[in-house]
């Protein structure tokens, strides 16, 4: 089981969502792998805390999170899945009957279409497979068509990719299709089918104390089916090495997701693919911070742009700008130029840029600079610490 996500973001259970956004941020700054280059176990943090922080900074995850705890990530934070399994588990711990469908005891019902739509599609994590979980049927290979998991794959950007968007190249290894079988695995001609004896359904003796019976998996209820495959063993699916070119949209964050609909591990016995969900790690950036869409950066002046006013050219993700510097300006004005901030995923109208003067005075001055100096000096009116009342 994987850590509790509040520890590892090292907040309690009542913090705010400011305060997780904190603790996440300072350490995301010293787990990055980028500060961190070939260090394995800081890049394992990074990702945990990459999955701490999308689920706790996620009011309605949270939530799911704090009530079902890693359960409902496995059900992909669908309450209404993860409240179905919770009463299967109850119901199993306790040796009673079945918690869903009608029937009591000794009813013949189709355990396989219940517990399919819980357990094949679970949102990525897990992967259940029922046969597995009940036993097999009749000493025959169980499971019928299997939806395949959803995978999820990270991507480093730099911080100007994030920005503009960029194609990228990927390989990644995931269950693909075996080509032999097509997927179906089975090859060759159709015989009576040795799991049901050809009556396409088999009983599951004994499950939960109950006779249920449902269709049979290996000729999914025609009776008769084909040897099973050899290059798959019947599974229909085999590991491969898949390349993909991502397209990256302009304004990514970390944690952002691309999904790539049926670009995920293929299904086995004929089932549909799942999902590719690209997890995007965006670089910091030297000199600009980025909160939201919104981007922060110092702009440093002279002492005589900061005093006299001054245009100034700022380089911009844009392109160059002038900005015009106020006379009389002091260190730490803050300045915001419309629209020169991240692009908006969403569609909405791009982030700002924040420009904050940092005066700069010259480092070694010559003695006509020190004279300049004093005269400034004598330029103030009353006690620049003045107003320092504590
Ligand atoms: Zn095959
Ligand atoms: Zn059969």
């Amino acid at each position: 089981m994987a850590d509790d996500y509040y520890q590892i973001l090292g907040v309690s259970r009542t913090a705010s969502t400011d305060e997780i956004k904190k603790a996440f941020r300072k350490l995301a700054r010293k787990y990055h792998p980028d500060v961190n280059p070939g260090d394995k176990a800081a890049e394992e943090k990074f990702k945990q805390l990459n999955a701490a922080f999308e689920v706790l900074s996620d009011e309605r995850k949270r939530k799911l999170y704090d009530e079902f705890g890693d359960e409902a990530a496995q059900f992909g934070f669908d309450e209404k899945k993860a409240t179905q399994y919770r009463a299967y588990k109850a119901a199993q711990a306790s040796g009673g009957g079945m918690p869903f469908g009608g029937g009591g005891g000794g009813v013949d019902f189709d355990l396989g279409d219940i517990l399919g739509d819980i357990f094949n599609r679970s949102g990525g994590a897990g992967g259940v497979d029922f046969g597995e979980m009940f036993g097999r049927a009749g000493g025959g290979r169980a499971a019928g068509p299997t939806a395949g998991e959803d995978i999820t794959a990270t991507l480093s950007l730099s911080f100007n990719e994030a920005l503009t968007g960029v194609e990228r190249g990927i390989s990644l290894q995931r269950p693909g299709r075996c080509q032999r079988c097509q997927g179906a695995g089975q090859v060759g001609t159709p015989s009576t089918c040795s799991t049901c004896g050809g009556t396409g359904r088999v009983r599951r003796g004994g499950v939960l104390g109950m006779n249920t019976s449902g269709t049979c998996p290996t000729c999914r209820g025609s009776g008769r089916a084909a040897p099973p495959c050899p290059s798959c063993q019947g599974s229909g699916v085999l590991d491969e090495t898949a390349r993909l070119t991502v397209k990256i949209p302009a304004g990514v964050h970390t944690g952002s997701k691309i999904r790539l609909s049926g670009q995920g591990a293929a299904g086995s016995r004929g089932g549909p693919p799942g999902d590719l969900y690209i997890e995007t790690i965006v670089a910091e950036h030297p000199l600009v911070r980025r909160e939201g869409d919104d981007l922060y950066m110092d702009l440093p002046v002279t002492v005589s742009e900061a005093m006299l006013g001054a245009e100034v050219r700022v380089p911009t993700f844009q392109g160059e700008v002038t900005v015009k510097v106020p006379e009389g300006s002091q260190s730490g004005r803050r300045m915001r130029l419309r629209g020169r901030g991240a692009p908006s995923l969403k569609g909405g109208p791009a982030g700002d840029l924040y420009l904050t003067l940092q005066v700069k005075v010259p480092e070694h001055p010559s003695t006509e600079a020190r004279k300049a100096a004093e005269a400034l000096a004598r330029a103030y009116q009353g006690d620049v610490r003045g107003s320092l009342q504590l």
